[in-house]
């Protein structure tokens, strides 16, 4: 006797990513899972009277995206709380944020986000000039794009308490003009103490409206599952409301921010508690800076630099330490490591974790590995690490890869050389440090494009369908789920993109152009196209 299925998608141009059955015309989906794969005739074998049936008209269906590295949470709460900065001049960015003057109490914060330098036509960082000129009464901060560089006004740097004589705290900087005063600008980890004692904190109501903002937004671009990089202890219990109460519509694994860690360890907790809709992933924590800021830790200084190497923020005998302990406690961990000699401090304390306290199959996780060479994809092949690089960097940060010359392209998001040396490597936005939609990505990984039309490391161009594995199976494997989602399977949860078009048979230049008709996750629609 056949089971009824509750939905049967026919007359589709299914692409399964199954190596063993790569394509179909039909799907059958049954509480949540797929039930049946295959020809229009088979699986209409499992209609009942009440399943309903959908003709997709020919139109492309996929399992769902997972983006495996972006920021869920904070950009949700973000996007509630704080000014979009990303507008094309410092004034207009000026106008924007003293829009939020009017009526904010004096002395109450004014933030900003998505700030990117290379994208005004200023060509430059904010300065506290720039800022102090949008209020003296409201204290300031406003993010770049990619995180690990602030932008103070004075009343800002006063409240944070930095001084023109504050020294460099370990792992960070605060930036000076000439004459010694400071200049607004402070650089990674001299962050971290204003962002957990001087901001005021967000509410649970906040984070409440920024994951159901998030969430629409990731939907939109065909996303089924995120892994969200740096999650809190207070996100997590806003995580845990909303799953409980029917409004998570996306599947979420947690990579938990490190001061977090020892309390999870005493509690018992260690990477995969949870279930299919929220789960706790590995132990994040951060190792240089970032490739948009030109602060990533290189091995080579940066085009046009005698000596300016980036920025570590921990060293070899801290990160050795803090892997160690989460190795140990049944962790993955997941290293934020963009520049090469970043990347080797990080492979060489895993490869002293696992000697110390061999764990059969950790998969722990370089996040970023944005420049490599040989040596390290063989150690990081040996280790069995899962890497996430930027997906659409090339396309959507293209000015700024002048910074890091066209030799280092060769060997920067290195897609195709993850491949050939059989490492798993997944699909990932970071948003808010690139637009999140996954066919930007994927266009970016196929063209090594910019917006311009100019191409970077060209070596390193993979096929549409080995961008399609990044963005699903692998994504998957890189939270320890590949047997339960990442291709469309009898059995597997129930995620699926409908796309208009194939990706394997459009220009490869307007792949970002696909519309999304509709996500699904457990067989519910959570997007459809207006
Ligand atoms: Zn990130």
């Amino acid at each position: 006797m056949f089971i009824n299925a509750d939905a049967i998608f026919l007359n589709a141009n299914v692409i399964t990513m199954n190596p063993a059955a790569p394509s179909a015309t039909a799907i059958a989906i049954k509480d949540g899972r797929f039930l049946a794969v295959g020809a229009d005739a088979d699986v209409l074998a499992f209609r009942g009277s009440a399943t309903e049936i959908l003709d997709v008209a020919g139109k492309t269906v996929l399992p769902g995206f997972i983006d495996a590295h972006t920021h869920v949470m904070s950009s949700g709460v973000r996007h509630v709380a704080e000014e979009d900065c990303d507008l094309r001049s410092i004034g207009e960015i000026q106008e924007a944020l003293k829009g939020r003057t009017i009526g904010a109490p004096a002395g109450d914060w004014l933030l900003g986000f998505k700030f990117d330098d290379t994208k005004t036509s200023e060509q430059r960082f904010l300065h506290r000039q720039d800022l102090d000129a949008v209020s003296l009464e409201h204290p300031i901060m406003v993010a770049h794009q990619a995180g690990h560089v602030y932008f103070f006004n004075s009343l800002g740097l006063r409240r944070a308490g930095f001084s023109d004589d504050t020294p460099d705290p370990h792992g960070g900087r605060l930036g000076h003009d000439p004459d010694g005063k400071l200049d607004g600008r402070v650089y990674g980890a001299a962050i971290y103490p204003v962002l957990r004692q001087v901001l005021p904190p967000h509410t649970d109501n906040d984070r409440r409206r920024g994951l159901a903002l998030i969430c629409r937004m990731f939907a939109k671009a065909g996303l089924t599952s995120v892994h969200d990089a740096m999650v809190s202890v207070d996100d997590l219990r806003v995580y845990q409301q909303a799953r409980d109460g029917g409004d998570l519509p996306l599947r979420v694994y947690l990579l938990m921010y490190r001061d977090h860690f020892p309390a999870l360890r005493d509690a018992g907790v260690r990477t995969g508690l949870g279930d299919d809709r929220l789960r706790i992933g590995g132990i994040k924590m951060v190792a240089d800076g970032a490739i948009a800021t030109r602060t990533a830790y290189l091995s080579q200084p940066y085009v046009g630099s005698c000596c300016d190497h980036g920025l570590a923020v921990m060293d070899a005998e801290e990160t050795e330490r803090r892997v160690l302990e989460a190795h140990r406690a049944g962790f993955q961990v997941c290293i934020h490591s963009n520049g090469d000699q970043a990347i080797d401090i990080v492979v060489t304390a895993y490869e002293k974790a696992q000697r110390a306290f061999p764990r059969k199959d950790p998969r722990h996780r370089i996040e970023h590995c944005s420049v490599v060479n040989p040596d390290l994809l063989r150690r990081i092949k040996a280790l069995g690490c899962v890497v996430t690089p930027f997906c659409s960097y090339v396309y959507y940060h293209g000015e700024k890869m002048r910074f890091y010359g066209e030799e280092r392209l060769k060997w920067m998001f290195a897609q195709r050389s993850f491949i050939d040396y059989g490492i798993n490597s997944t699909g990932a936005a970071d948003y808010p440090c690139s637009p999140l939609p996954p066919l930007m990505g994927i266009q970016s990984c196929v063209t090594r494009e910019d917006y311009n039309g100019q191409v970077w490391g060209p070596e390193q161009r993979i096929s549409v369908e080995e961008a399609l594995i990044l963005y699903t199976i692998n994504g998957a494997y890189a939270s320890f789920e590949e047997n339960i989602k990442g291709s469309i399977e009898p059995g597997k949860l129930a995620d699926l993109v409908i796309l208009e078009e194939d990706p394997r048979i459009v220009d490869p230049r307007t792949i970002m152009d696909i519309a999304v008709e509709r996500t699904i996750v457990g067989g519910e629609t959570i997007h459809q196209r207006d």
